[in-house]
């Protein structure tokens, strides 16, 4: 499948087929032997899986959509690439992405665009495009995301699959190549909220090598929750469900607002109140991402300094001096996007503006928090539309960065509060797919689970 029709789509970087059909033959062979070794295999053993080309796998190269890693193989395995391994999931290559994460299209990856396989002149959103179109065109049936203000979301909704963003700490971000650390989270990219749930309760759990990671006591239950059970569930009777008024009305298409409002109207069938809830802050949440997230990714990409990792450029001529290293190869290693973002992030740390800028940013953060904590007081579960339009045409917005940003609207709120969410198709407009987003407390996953798996 890969081969019919990557070539149009180009969700992948890297496949891994000899890899993956080795892994592939193993399971059969122990599925064959029966016994224990039969018994023993994991439910998801032999399924296969792609991997967002951000967290690094042992044996395949990882570039994170940039110049700057070209040809680099990471000597080690995540944490979240390790469980899949283990689980024997053929893993089938690397996909696209935005450089180092930072988009809403795919469009700012240095190889190339991904296109979405139901328009192949449309976006498949960003950062996250190469995992949810592979999934979304059948060449692999889970992928593993990451979501920093909307990656694993806004990519889900415009290509009509499910992707989830844990709780913050849920997943171990060891081996994902940090963005914005105290945004970034790894989770399920997958067809259905059942699949998502099983892929999402194989990858998370507390891990030692990543400092922010979550103790599974820590759960409401003392341990990892049942995500599969609450996907399954497709009961929610008396369940108090929130429409944020913030994430509606304008600068939403009206194909979108009426798939919403028909979702509603499910949930509502099914059994669920809802009620509407205020969050008068997040107006102002896609400012403070937009601080916050430059700011700490201007820090994270300091590492690539032409020493340590993948790529180094000598300057043509004159002294090298490790200032001149460094520059010459920051300027071609990185990409317009990601030098915008260390440029704001460098200049909303300095000293003389950081109370303006990142300081301010953290407040409203807090306030957000302090909206959401309220919102909770009223729902179990909060709904939005993910993204404020379908698909959009390749290239319409690549000359405007706000109008880019702006996508991420909807699902940047729960990056800031380290919430999860859900994104799950709610039906067509003109043809392309709308997603709905179910947002939760922390490490209150599965809740999100419960309520996309009505809607399905
Ligand atoms: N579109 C957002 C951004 O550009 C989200 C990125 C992400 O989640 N990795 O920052």
């Amino acid at each position: 499948r890969i081969a019919a029709v990557d070539g149009t789509i180009n969700a992948f970087l890297h496949v891994a087929e000899a890899e993956a059909l080795e892994t592939a033959a193993a399971v059969d062979r122990s599925r064959a032997a029966g016994g224990t070794e039969a018994e023993s295999l994991h439910p998801l053993a032999g399924v296969p899986i792609a991997v967002k080309d951000l967290i690094v796998t042992k044996g395949q190269p990882t570039t994170a959509g940039s110049k700057m890693l070209e040809g680099w193989m990471s000597p080690y395995d995540a944490t979240v690439v390790e469980k899949i391994r283990a689980a024997r999931m053929p893993i089938l290559g690397k996909t696209n992405l935005d450089e180092f994460a930072m988009g809403s299209s795919t469009e700012h990856s240095a190889f190339g665009p991904t296109r979405n396989p139901w328009d192949p002149t449309r976006i498949p959103g960003g950062s996250g495009g190469g995992s949810a179109a592979a999934v979304a065109a059948f060449e692999a049936p889970l992928a593993l995301g990451t979501d920093t203000g909307g990656s694993i979301r806004q990519p889900g909704s415009v290509t009509g699959t499910v992707g989830t963003k844990p709780t913050y700490g849920g997943v171990s971000r060891y081996g994902a190549i940090a963005m914005a650390s105290s945004l970034d989270q790894i989770g399920p990219v997958a067809r259905t909220v059942e699949d998502a749930a099983l892929l999402h309760e194989l990858i998370a759990g507390h891990d030692n090598k990543d400092s922010t990671s979550l103790p599974e006591a820590e759960y409401p239950e003392g341990r990892l929750p049942a995500f599969v059970d609450a996907a399954s569930a497709k009961n929610v009777a008396g369940l108090r469900i929130g429409v944020i008024k913030q994430l509606q009305g304008a600068g939403y298409q009206a194909g979108v607002l009426a798939r919403f409002q028909e979702a509603l109207e499910r949930l509502r069938e099914n059994g669920a109140e809802i009620v509407e809830v205020d969050c008068p802050s997040f107006d102002y949440a896609l400012g403070a991402y937009y601080l916050i997230m430059p700011s700490e990714a201007s820090s994270n990409l300091a590492r690539y300094d032409g020493v340590r990792y993948g790529t180094r450029v000598l300057p043509e001529e004159g002294p090298l001096t490790i200032e001149r290293v460094m520059g010459a190869t920051r300027a071609a290693g990185f990409g317009d996007e990601v030098k915008r973002r260390i440029i704001l992030g460098t200049y909303a740390l300095s000293a003389g503006y950081y109370d303006a800028y990142y300081g301010s940013a953290q407040k409203i953060r807090t306030l957000i928090q302090r909206d959401f904590d309220a919102a909770f007081e009223q729902a179990d579960v909060l709904v939005s539309p993910t993204s404020p339009t379908v698909a959009f045409p390749l290239a319409s917005k690549l000359d405007d960065p706000v109008a880019m940003y702006l996508n991420d609207v909807a699902t940047i709120p729960a990056n800031l509060a380290g919430i999860p969410g859900i994104s799950v198709p709610g039906g067509l407009s003109e043809g392309l797919p709308v997603g709905v987003q179910f947002l939760a407390p922390a490490k209150q996953d599965a809740r999100v689970y419960h309520a996309a798996g009505a809607l399905e």
